[in-house]
């Protein structure tokens, strides 16, 4: 890669798309970050569930999952920290009318082994035995560190050399000679490569390089945090929700986040839960279970960001040369960071792709959107 001024590679997001990105780039070109937040992983990165599920969101996430199973599991020497997965396994559950979906699931994916309402409740006790029809487990789920995750990565990437620059806002964007006039709230940047990892703001990225959007659009999804339900011990229980994604729970810190899994579009902001959307949700938890909601200790949003076929969006733009999309992650962004990482790296560095990305090259270019 030939420099033409300050840094080879600029990142625009300092989210975990831009830093596992910065992170794998900077081990051999110059790397800057600029991030228009006072800290990196502001916006959906700090914002998830941070759940490993391999069995979610298609065949292509499920193939980047399960590429980056073994980096989570095991990081490099050079992250300096130990595992990043915990067990926690994912209960589903159906209620009235929901029993064929369930049906769907386990055809779907020989992973998951259906269970009888007593042995869901040996897992998760609050659940109502009147109202739960059907019940499955998917083993293999695992909590992430996903902060840690982030913080291995940004100190990895500083360590190699790379800038991360926050309160950078990105305002303009420009070809000029061989690469690329970066303005940022902190000053002009000049690369030869940019990439785009904004998250929900990745259109907005490209319509400042004068390119079409591809279609991304944000959604909404928010948690409600409950204290213990009945003052059990929540900790060693798995992830539980409906079938048909209408609501899902987890243990965070001996409480329970419930998450009404909203899916609402928006423009990108910084999203902020909606009272009616949570009450909702929350009335869909408490017709499965038997311990109504007391109150709500606190609660967030963030967005999701999906291309228009929900698949991410990984490669150079064709229509500008150095220009390129680490986008589209959906809910599924912090699993996929690994792999997403990693494939983004390569492509950028102009090295051979690992052969184990071969089907999934085409699936992620952007090339499929314009
Ligand atoms: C409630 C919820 C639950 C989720 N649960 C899971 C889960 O369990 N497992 C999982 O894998 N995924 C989950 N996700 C999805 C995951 O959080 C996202 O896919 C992932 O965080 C996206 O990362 P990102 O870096 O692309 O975006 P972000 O983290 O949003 O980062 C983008 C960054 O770009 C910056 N930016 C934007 N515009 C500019 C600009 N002009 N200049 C400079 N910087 C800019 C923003 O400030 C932001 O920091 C969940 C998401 C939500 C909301």
């Amino acid at each position: 890669m030939s420099a033409v001024a300050d840094t080879d590679v600029v990142v625009i997001g300092g989210g975990i798309a831009g830093i596992g990105c910065a992170a794998m780039i900077s081990t051999h070109a110059r790397v800057t970050v600029v991030e228009a937040e006072p800290a990196c992983g502001y916006h959906a990165s700090a914002r998830s569930a941070a759940i490993f599920i391999p069995t979610y969101g298609g065949p292509v996430i499920g193939a980047l999952s399960a590429l980056g199973e073994a980096y989570l599991d095991t990081p490099p020497a050079e992250l300096k920290t130990d595992t990043l997965l915990s067990p926690r396994g994912e209960l589903l559950i159906a209620m009235d009318g929901e029993e064929e979906a369930m049906s769907a699931v386990l055809a779907a994916a020989p992973g998951i082994v259906e269970l009888s309402v007593d042995e869901a409740l040996d897992r998760v006790p609050i659940l109502d035995r009147h109202r739960i029809r059907r019940a499955c487990l998917e083993p293999a789920a695992r909590d992430i560190d996903a902060d840690r995750l982030l913080q291995s990565w940004l100190r990895l990437a500083r360590r190699n050399g790379a800038r991360v620059e926050t309160e950078s806002a990105v305002t303009g964007l420009r070809r000029e000679g061989a690469g690329w006039h970066i303005d940022t709230a902190c000053g002009p940047v000049r690369a030869t490569i940019v990439v785009n990892a904004a998250g929900a703001w990745c259109d907005e990225i490209a319509a400042l390089a004068s390119l079409e959007p591809l279609g991304l659009v944000p959604h909404r999804r928010s948690a409600a945090v409950l204290p213990a339900p009945g003052g059990h011990d929540v900790s060693s229980w798995p992830l539980f929700g409906s079938v048909n994604e209408t609501w899902y729970a987890k243990p965070l810190g001996g409480k329970l986040m419930v998450s009404p899994a909203d899916e609402d579009p928006l423009p990108p902001h910084d999203a902020f839960t909606d009272d009616m959307v949570l009450a909702e949700g929350l009335h869909r938890y408490e017709r499965a279970v038997v311990e109504p909601v007391t109150r709500v200790e606190h609660q967030w949003a963030g967005l999701r960001t999906f291309a228009p076929d929900r698949v991410p969006v990984v490669g150079f733009d064709p229509r500008s040369e150095g220009f390129f999309w680490l986008a589209g992650q959906g809910g599924y962004g912090i699993q996929t960071a690994p792999a997403m990482s990693l494939l983004a790296a390569s492509l950028i560095g102009g090295e051979a792709v690992p052969p184990a990305f071969d089907d999934l090259r085409a699936r992620l270019d952007p090339a499929r959107l314009i």
